[in-house]
């Protein structure tokens, strides 16, 4: 337990009565003690917010004077940062002195695209998204008005769109990255992984990463716990096409060929099974489908996987007896991003069965139970009904349990067709990188009767826009409550830290002035986005004055593994762990993970592998002055040997630094990208950063800074089983730039 959760100062039970009406009660809570004077920043106002440059929302104590933020650093309370912050959100005030933020209404005045813009009032810029709003209602139903939205200030545009009367709120989030995830783990053990992911990294003694960067992926806790296990002497095994940092950490690199993880997880749980290394005993007490799992990986021996994955037969032996030999507290960690291949929900499940196997979950160092702060909601009215959702088609994959933003897009149908989607508010998602295949994304756009984009920046997708509404920076709005599953389970408060600056405005307020333009005052009646916050939290018996202090409320440590005395529970059908799922087979789908091996890379060319930089979160700030100090562009990585042969680069070979254009399967070209000649990455592969390569001419600083894997990204193997687009499935060669 850190010192952090020690520090917690218990407090009366102000509101008890309220608390106590809304069936919640009070004598867990805590709040934060105040915090120790830093000498360097005496005199500062200090004011706690959470941080938006990446999901994991630490909380951050913001200072300031006069009007300006002179430092960002963690919110010791909070246990989501611990006193400390990424790169990223240490230069979050980059992102609010960005001079290219958008900073007034503007209406669009050329072809879509074309990025030609007008200022106008915001009584102006509101009223002509109003008025595109019910122009499609009127014509085709409210349903066909649909909300991509990404950040957390996009709530109060879901719930202006759920009065409005759609509930077409799209995250790509869910279909492009993490959805298969929580497909295939809800399948196994009735229950979705989340965000944050609630992982015993601490308390693990090994540790397996599967196609996972941890330490490149910099999700502030999970780093500071991986990197406090590894040094305790928790073991890593890395499986990964890449030598990732990770991978130079780790005990065993496996540089799997790319797309053929189940083939490798089939094979470990071979071994698992016919050396009997599960944990028998939990296995019979909460699991179903064990014979059944057995017959199916009695044949994935390691010779059988090898020549699939690459990975001799001897060493995949001896990485299931290792990470087995440390069971239960052996996490397979579940990764984030999982749309790859298009088999994405069994790669999923394989994953989620292995450490079944391990007797991981709800275990210490595995998979835990944690607790969540049921705040009070906002006594809305209730929005009215709506009718049936039209990303999926046909009965298209049916275990897909969120909108998917790739289907609201196919969705999207030029006049007349009746039960499609005709317009879009895109809140924070610039959905040009976000989607696969821009080529499609642009079609669909130029067939809306209207488009309208709130956003900080002047990405790629405000060009696009009819109207486009700046949205100020999360350092100078208040945005609705945190209260994620977590423990100890807390609620966390993003409040304004400074005003707003230029002719840009909270979430809150666009999405309320838009609520009145569309009659939907009712759903509105709070005046400020602080004042819906403040009774949420009285109603939920804290003192909103305290919270506002400290940033976080935080409540006790609870039970949330088998060891602490928690009883595991499955909400699965048949109430235990699902090795062999049902659920799967009767929506006509296999019960079990089969593996399907990948397509090749034509000669000459390479899978196009992507992740992350661990001081960008993407397009969010890649423009960010403060953060391209320490990296301005990306590098394609290629295999050092393979360098020397290349073809087209025989009489001269690609010299390391070069740039190079990549070309893809169809054609199309990146823009010039340096190259990192390695021997950290397999052969038959190459490797980009996401989030650089923009096009955006507003984007004065990220334009042209590197290649844009999404650019590439023409082609997706989609996920049957829930509709997740994977993105690994496109090719790409090298050639010099200006090569005809
Ligand atoms: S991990 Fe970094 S970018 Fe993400 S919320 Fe925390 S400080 Fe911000």
């Amino acid at each position: 337990m850190s010192v952090t959760r020690r520090r917690f100062l218990q407090i009366g039970a102000a509101g008890t009565g309220v608390a106590a009406a809304s069936g919640l009660t009070t004598d867990w809570w805590g709040y934060a003690s105040p915090q120790v004077p830093n000498p360097h920043t005496q005199g500062d106002r200090i004011v706690p917010t959470f941080c938006e440059l990446c999901f994991w929302k630490c909380g951050v104590l913001a200072h300031v004077r006069g009007d300006e933020v002179t430092k960002l650093e963690g919110n010791p309370a909070h246990p989501l940062s611990r006193g400390r912050l990424c790169p990223r959100g240490v230069g979050g005030t980059g992102a609010l002195n960005d001079p290219d933020r958008l900073k007034q209404p503007l209406v669009r005045m050329k072809k879509r695209g074309e990025d030609v813009f007008a200022p106008v009032s915001w009584d102006d810029a509101l009223g002509r998204v109003a008025q595109g709003m019910e122009q499609v209602k009127a014509k085709y139903g409210p349903e066909a008005v649909a909300l991509f939205s990404h950040g957390y200030g996009g709530s109060w545009f879901s719930h202006l769109m759920k009065a409005f009367g759609s509930h077409h709120i799209a995250a790509p989030s869910y279909a492009q990255c993490r959805g298969p995830r929580e497909v295939g783990y809800n399948l196994t053990y009735g229950t979705i992984l989340g965000s944050p992911e609630p992982v015993d990294i601490a308390n693990a003694r090994c540790i397996t990463l599967i196609g996972s960067h941890l330490g490149e992926n910099m999700h502030n806790t999970q780093v500071q716990d991986f990197a406090e296990a590894l040094d305790r002497g928790a073991q890593l095994v890395v499986v990964d096409p890449r030598f990732s940092v990770a991978a130079g950490k780790a005990k065993y690199w496996l540089p799997i060929k790319p797309g053929t993880d189940i083939a490798l997880l089939l094979a470990w749980m071979h071994v698992i099974v016919t050396e009997k290394l599960y944990d028998a005993d939990y296995l019979t007490k909460y699991a179903i489908g064990f014979d059944a799992l057995a017959a199916h990986v009695a044949d994935k021996t390691p010779e059988w996987a090898y020549p699939h994955t690459g990975i001799r037969p001897e060493l995949i032996r001896e990485t299931a007896r290792f990470i087995a030999g440390f069971k239960p507290a052996s996490l397979v960690h579940p990764g984030r991003r999982a749309t790859w291949y298009g088999d994405d929900t069994q790669r999923a499940r394989a994953m989620a069965i292995l450490a079944a196997l391990l007797g991981n979950w709800g275990r210490r160092g595995g998979f835990l139970s944690p607790g969540q702060v049921e705040v009070a909601k906002y006594p809305y009215p209730k929005y009215p009904e709506h009718s049936a959702l039209r990303d999926k088609p046909e009965g298209k994959y049916p275990l897909a349990d969120e909108v998917l933003a790739s289907g609201v897009c196919n969705a999207t149908v030029g006049p007349d067709k009746l039960d499609g989607i005709h317009a879009w508010l895109v809140y924070g998602t610039n959905l040009i990188q976000a989607l696969p295949d821009w080529r499609q994304t642009e079609k669909k756009i130029q067939a809306l009767d209207f488009l309208a984009v709130v956003d900080v920046l002047p990405a790629e997708i405000v060009g696009y826009a009819d109207v486009v509404l700046p949205e100020c920076t999360y350092l100078e709005r208040d945005d609705d409550l945190w209260a994620p599953a977590w423990n100890p389970p807390f609620v966390a408060l993003r409040q304004k830290v400074v005003e707003p600056k230029y002719d840009s405005k909270p979430g809150w307020w666009i999405a309320k002035e838009l609520g009145k333009k569309l009659q939907l005052d009712a759903y509105f009646p709070w005046q400020t986005g602080a004042q819906v916050v403040d009774t949420r939290l009285t109603a939920s018996g804290m003192d909103p004055a305290l919270v506002r202090k400290s940033g976080v409320a935080v409540g006790k440590l609870r039970p949330s593994c088998e060891e602490d005395g928690l009883p595991l529970t499955f909400d699965t059908p048949s109430g235990k762990i699902e090795l062999a799922s049902e659920t799967l087979k009767s929506h006509g789908f296999h019960a079990l993970p089969e593996f399907t091996p990948p397509d090749e890379p034509p000669a000459g060319s390479f899978r196009l592998l992507t992740g992350r930089s661990p001081v960008h979160t993407f397009g969010r700030t890649t423009n960010n002055r403060e953060l391209t100090e320490i990296q301005a562009e990306n590098q394609v990585w290629l295999n050092a040997a393979v360098a020397k042969t290349l073809p087209g680069f025989e009489s001269e070979p690609l010299q390391q630094g070069e740039y190079v254009v990549l070309i893809n399967q169809d054609g199309i070209k990146s823009s010039p990208v340096s190259v990192k000649i390695t021997e950290r990455i397999r052969g038959d592969a190459v490797y980009l950063q996401h989030g650089f390569g923009h096009t955006a001419k507003g984007l004065k600083f990220a334009r042209g800074k590197g290649a844009s894997d999404s650019h590439l990204t023409t082609r997706v193997a989609i996920d049957p089983i829930m509709g997740g687009t994977g993105m690994s499935v496109n090719f790409v060669r090298l050639e010099r730039p200006g090569v005809a």
